[in-house]
């Protein structure tokens, strides 16, 4: 018997994968060229040259039992220095390696947060639609969360709805900034009235309330989009970041939290941070991709690569019909579908070889999500098999 908790989890497993599985099952049947696989947030763009120079350099002179030795929980602190200091002529924030955590991916650094934060009961907010491993993230410590949704079409979160939101128990709100699944990029008027509204609820409710911002899509802007640093906006703010998209190392596992100074508990909560590491059981961010990212921390993604993907697909598809949000920011197209039920439309879709994911696995009905992340080649190829299904769904 598995315990009640991992029932749970386990009729909600993630619709993404089964869609990925999907893709691969028709791909073996039809061939991969047949199979336009949208599903995964999988980068396509390989990670820059600099990635496997750095490998190489430290393998070749840095001494060995360092480099694969334990450290501290929390990480080195050479990299986190590098780190904070990167952070610090970007943003003009004053971080030192004391506010940095090394971890596996976001993911890990919004568990550790989570169980530092989280009492049994505790409400965390989230902005839907949203990336729906958060729910399993906050259940995890029995915590609830809460959803707020973001008004079609613009897709930004509304402060007047978050305010009704936030109780006593409210705890942290997570902002997915640029979003997963719409594209969206929150624009800096939107993140000062969220601020407003947060710093109003504290004084009234008396408790700390924190901002939890969750960050992988940072780097992945198009055109003039501007990704607010939430940390300037609002005191007790926390961000959560990850190399898995910026420097397409989804597999390497490797991220990092900022706890800044200036939040409520600041000394309480980063120790118990650290030492929620252990806990979790991961102990230390991977040793040798620690060293290798502040190596490359200036280093950049082929951003120019997904545009390209983004202008095509969004051209090719509102150019059939189909009423898209114009992605700004990470590589989602958001799609809403000619029939309510968007799981009809996602059946209908395979049909054709194009794999997608439904809205409901974001929390958001009627709408579907398409990940640019592949070739170009891809996109152009799937025109036809988009154009039949615009002729099949979109009433003339
Ligand atoms: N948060 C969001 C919004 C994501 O889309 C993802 C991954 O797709 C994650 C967190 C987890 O990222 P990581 O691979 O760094 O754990």
């Amino acid at each position: 018997m598995i315990s009640n908790k991992m029932v749970g989890f386990v009729q909600n497993n993630s619709a993404i994968r089964a869609m990925f599985e999907e893709g691969k099952r028709l791909a073996s049947i039809y061939g991969k060229e047949n199979v336009y696989d949208f599903s995964l947030g999988n980068p396509n763009v390989p990670a820059p040259d600099a990635v496997a120079d750095a490998i190489r350099d430290i393998l070749a002179n840095e001494d060995s039992l360092m480099v694969h030795g334990y450290m501290s929980n929390v990480g080195y602190e050479d990299v986190r220095t590098t780190i904070a200091e990167s952070l610090n002529k970007r943003f003009g924030t004053s971080f030192t390696m004391k506010n940095l955590i090394m971890t596996v991916g976001a993911a890990s650094g919004l568990n550790v947060i989570f169980k530092t934060l989280l009492n049994p009961g505790d409400e965390v907010i989230a902005f839907s639609p949203y990336f729906v491993e958060y729910n399993a993230y906050v259940t995890n410590y029995d915590g609830i969360l809460k959803e707020v949704p973001c008004k079609a079409p613009e897709f930004v979160p509304d402060p007047k709805q978050l305010e009704a939101a936030i109780t006593k128990k409210t705890r942290a709100v997570i902002i997915n900034n640029p979003n997963n699944p719409t594209g969206v990029v929150y624009p800096v008027s939107v993140i000062e009235e969220i601020a407003k509204v947060l710093e109003a609820k504290q004084k009234e409710l008396g408790t700390d309330i924190y901002l939890i911002s969750d960050e992988p899509y940072r780097e992945l802007v198009y055109a003039d989009a501007v990704v607010p640093y939430l940390p300037k906006y609002y005191r007790n703010t926390i961000v959560g970041y990850s190399f898995s998209k910026s420097l397409s190392l989804p597999g390497e596992r490797i991220g990092y939290l900022v706890i800044p100074s200036e939040i409520s508990d600041f000394e309480q909560i980063y120790s118990a941070a650290a030492i929620a590491t252990r806990i979790l059981g991961y102990v230390n961010a991977p040793s040798l991709m620690q060293r290798v990212v502040a190596k490359v921390i200036e280093e950049k993604t082929d951003v120019a690569y997904y545009d390209r993907n983004r202008k095509t697909l969004y051209e090719m598809l509102t150019g059939l019909g189909f009423d898209c949000v114009k992605p700004e920011g990470a590589f989602y197209l958001w799609m809403k579908t000619p029939m309510e039920d968007e799981k009809e439309f996602c059946d209908m879709a395979k049909e054709y070889h194009i794999i997608l994911v439904p809205g409901s696995s974001f929390k958001c009905s009627g709408y579907v999500r398409i990940a640019y992340c592949v070739s170009h080649e891809t996109i152009l190829r799937s025109e036809e098999a988009w154009k039949q299904l615009a002729e099949k769904t979109l009433k003339k």
